[in-house]
Order: structure tokens, then C-alpha cells, then sequence
């Protein structure tokens, strides 16, 4: 994508982003009114597809793709497209049964790389990691009060890396904060993770070998 169109698409994007959130999240809960409702932040297609499994039968879904941390652009717009081809499978698959909203924030990195530039040589999983965790969980707590949604979490747990305890007690202290609860689901848990590869198969979709941001790709670059 070129610069002008990168800088259309941005204010384009901002300028229906109030209508998106009507229409993709009401399709959620419209179509399952007798279900609660639950704003799963989602990292990257392959993380959501277990989770999103998981969850339909019970909840009315919106996925939130709220990412700041990927500080690359066409990284960014990459896994935001593999996640909505997921969803976009998954609803042709189960429409009879469930549908899957979707949603996107604000793409932001310079905010994220404000916070976690000074702390850029933490190895993962260090406190530059707890920094993006407490980002993105904080704006998903935030959004689903402001829909009305009863509940928020995070695909985020399904990964072997990242330390669950750490995302329940942030959720747990958001919660405090909003009116919507945190949703205490370990998705690594049950298999997920080993279910979120064969799933990625499944679907064909693109799964990237780092983390996120670029402090994690430098460091996958040189191998540590
Ligand atoms: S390594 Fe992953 S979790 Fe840690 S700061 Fe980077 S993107 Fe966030």
C-alpha cells in the first residue's frame, strides 16, 4: 500500500469506525440475544481460532483486534486479515448455530513503543511484556464497558508463553475498573494451543514466527 492510500485508509478507517462497532458487534449479539456477551481481544488469526471454538457455543463473541504492540504496518494488516478470514470462515461454517463479530481499534504503535522503548532489552516474557499485556487487556475492559457487554478477555493465554497468572490479575484489577467482568478462561488450557494449530491448517492461515513487536523480531533475528 502506498503512502496516500495508507493515509486515506487511516482516516477512512476512523471516520466509520463508530458505525463498524454497531454493525459487526450487534451481529453478535443480535443473533444470539440469549447468550452473555464477551469481547475476546485477539492477538493474531491462529491464537483466536481455539479460543473463538471454545467459546461460541456458550457466549455471544466479538473479537477485538487491538494490537499496538505490532509495531510493523504490513505485519499489522496481515494478521488483522488472517483473523478476519478466520471469522469469516468460521460464521460460513456455524451461521445455523453461533456468528462471530469482529472489531478493530485504533492502530497505534506509537504509543506502544512510547511505553516500551525503555524497557526494549527485557527478554520476552520480561516487563516490556507486562507493559503490552496491561495495553491491550486495559482497552479491551474499556471497550466492552462502553458497548454494554457483560464480559472481556484475551487470546493471549492460549500461547505456552505467555504466563496466565499475570493476565488473570490484571483482568481481575480491570474488572474493579469496569463495568464488565473479566472472563477467566486459561485457553492454553485443554489442549488449546496443540487444537489452535490444527485449526490454522484447517483454515490455511498465515502464522507468524515472532511475537509482535519489533523488539521481539530482532531478537528471533539473532536467535535468542
Ligand atoms: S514480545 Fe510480545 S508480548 Fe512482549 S512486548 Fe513484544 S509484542 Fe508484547
Amino acid at each position: 500500500m502506498d503512502k496516500a492510500s495508507e493515509t486515506s485508509s487511516c482516516i477512512t478507517r476512523s471516520a466509520y469506525e463508530e458505525n463498524r462497532i454497531i454493525a459487526d458487534e450487534m451481529q453478535g449479539l443480535v443473533l444470539n440475544p440469549q447468550k452473555p456477551s464477551v469481547l475476546l481481544h485477539a492477538c493474531c488469526g491462529p491464537c483466536a481460532t481455539s479460543c473463538v471454538e471454545r467459546l461460541a457455543p456458550d457466549y455471544a463473541v466479538t473479537v477485538y483486534y487491538y494490537n499496538p504492540n505490532i509495531t510493523d504496518r504490513e505485519e499489522y494488516y496481515l494478521r488483522r486479515d488472517t483473523l478476519k478470514h478466520f471469522i469469516d470462515e468460521f460464521n460460513r461454517e456455524n451461521g445455523d448455530l453461533y456468528t462471530v463479530g469482529f472489531l478493530e481499534g485504533a492502530y497505534e504503535p506509537e504509543k506502544f513503543i512510547e511505553k516500551a522503548d525503555p524497557l526494549r532489552d527485557e527478554p520476552e516474557g520480561g516487563k516490556r511484556c507486562d507493559v503490552c499485556f496491561a495495553m491491550r487487556l486495559k482497552e479491551t475492559a474499556r471497550m466492552a464497558a462502553r458497548l454494554e457487554m457483560q464480559y472481556f478477555t484475551t487470546t493471549m493465554s492460549v500461547s505456552p508463553h505467555k504466563n496466565y497468572e499475570k493476565i488473570k490479575s490484571l483482568g481481575s484489577m480491570l474488572e474493579e475498573e469496569v463495568s464488565a467482568g473479566f472472563l477467566d478462561v486459561d485457553f492454553k488450557k485443554q489442549n488449546g494451543f496443540g487444537r489452535s494449530v490444527e485449526l490454522s491448517k484447517k483454515y490455511g492461515l498465515y502464522r507468524q514466527n515472532f511475537c509482535g513487536c519489533e523488539y521481539a523480531r530482532a531478537a528471533m533475528e539473532l536467535g535468542k
